[in-house]
């Protein structure tokens, strides 16, 4: 006999958590599951373990998703809501890099924070989804045992970092009942290189201060050589925006080529690590020579780190991506519920769907007010 309850959460990470904590005192038939044995396994290795969980400049111009569905969902929900939420229950947040939210006692206060505001639940852990059948009851079929559910939140994330539970099972589920997906890719995540820019990996563990543009955006922030490719924040949020083909980076922002003048060599003049600047140099043909000797051409060379062209061979993968973008389409839900149009009683939260934010905070806040949203709509169905 499949187990019946009211509401089965598939996911205890940032969207199934909120829900679950929203839900707690407005329905006593609230399941949560989880195939990891704990709780918010990716909130616990967030932000370097500080977890961070919003940003003071939130609107959604900072993500990849359709802007009136995200707005929708922030009128209702937004970082005021969600940083005052925290901290009433008593964790600390600290705002850090000028707009970034972090708990200052690190990502388990937020954890423990979850585990109680769930106290009490019934939270079933290292319990894996199989499939969903049905309609108005689901039947869900896991490793362990059957359910039977009125309702259905698929709060089970995007398919990067498989080895903190990651699976592609919301896509699957959303594919079963019609929905349509936009293709998955790892997004905040490192860029490999062609073979033509090989001589950057030399450079590994050197960052610099970049611009990036891609896809009509411009990132401003450190470059990191790694022996992969190029990584960091810049090339990170690049990732998002990059549809194969070229991005541009300016490898000496705000630096005037007018100013290699003089006797020194150019590789001293050049405002990044000499290791750095003379590795350019040989890839640009410019010789490392009195920067007073520098030619027409050889200026003319230099002048490509400004506006450097650079097609990535692809991304580092899933393995090392912080989310995934694309996901279930957001056309067919419903953001005053985060509700299936398709199907009643089906609900999609947090990174499953094709909503991705920038670096900063901005995916902890969209899960967490997309889950908002849905315990609402829950809550007033009971
Ligand atoms: C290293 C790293 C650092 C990050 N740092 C930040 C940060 O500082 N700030 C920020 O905003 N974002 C950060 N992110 C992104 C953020 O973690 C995610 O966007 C966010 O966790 C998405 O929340 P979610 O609830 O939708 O999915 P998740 O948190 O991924 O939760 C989904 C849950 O569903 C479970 N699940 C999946 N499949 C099944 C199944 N078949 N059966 C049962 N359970 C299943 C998983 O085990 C998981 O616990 C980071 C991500 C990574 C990988």
């Amino acid at each position: 006999m499949p187990l019946s309850v009211d509401t089965l959460i598939i996911g205890a990470g940032a969207a199934g958590l909120m829900c679950a904590a929203r839900l707690r005192t407005r329905s006593d038939s609230t399941l949560l599951l989880d195939a990891n044995d704990r709780i918010g396994a990716k909130i616990s290795i967030s932000g370097g373990g500080r977890c961070n969980v919003s940003n003071r400049v939130l609107d959604p111009s900072h993500y990849r998703g359709d802007p009136d569905f995200i707005d929708l969902v922030f009128r209702r929900y937004d970082n005021r809501w969600l940083t005052q939420w925290i901290e009433s229950r008593g964790v600390a947040l600290q705002c850090e890099k000028r707009h970034q939210y972090f708990c200052a006692r690190g990502a388990s206060s937020l954890i423990d924070l979850f585990a109680r505001e769930t106290g009490g639940m019934r939270v079933h852990l290292g319990e894996t989804v199989q499939s969903v059948e049905g309609e108005g009851p689901f039947i869900v079929r896991t490793s362990k045992r059957n359910y039977r559910t009125k309702n259905l939140v698929v709060a089970s994330g995007g398919l990067s970092f498989p080895r903190l539970g990651a699976s592609d099972i919301g896509l699957r589920i959303a594919e079963s009942y019609g929905h349509s997906i936009v293709l998955p890719l790892p997004a905040l995540v490192g860029l490999t290189l062609q073979k033509e820019q090989f001589f950057m990996k030399e450079l590994s563990g050197i960052s610099l201060p970049v611009v990036i543009a891609v896809g009509g955006r411009r990132y401003e922030d450190q470059l990191l050589f790694a022996h992969k490719g190029i990584s960091g924040p810049t090339v990170l949020n690049a990732s998002l925006w990059w549809d194969r083909g070229e991005v541009t980076i300016d490898f000496l922002p705000d630096f005037d080529l007018s100013r290699l003048k003089g006797p020194k060599k150019v590789s001293t003049l050049l405002p990044m690590p000499r290791r750095a600047s003379r590795a350019f140099l040989e890839h640009l043909g410019v010789e490392d020579k009195a920067a007073q000797r520098l030619n027409a051409r050889d200026r003319q060379r230099l002048a490509l780190l400004r506006s450097y062209r650079l097609a990535p061979a692809g991304t580092f993968g899933y393995s090392k991506a912080e989310v995934t973008r694309g996901g279930i389409a957001t056309g067919e839900i419903d953001p005053e519920t985060m509700m299936s149009r398709r199907v009643r009683g089906l609900y999609f939260l947090g990174e499953a769907l094709d909503v991705t934010g920038e670096l900063g905070g901005y995916n902890f806040q969209w899960a967490f007010s997309s889950a908002a949203v849905c315990a609402d709509s829950l809550a007033s169905d009971q």
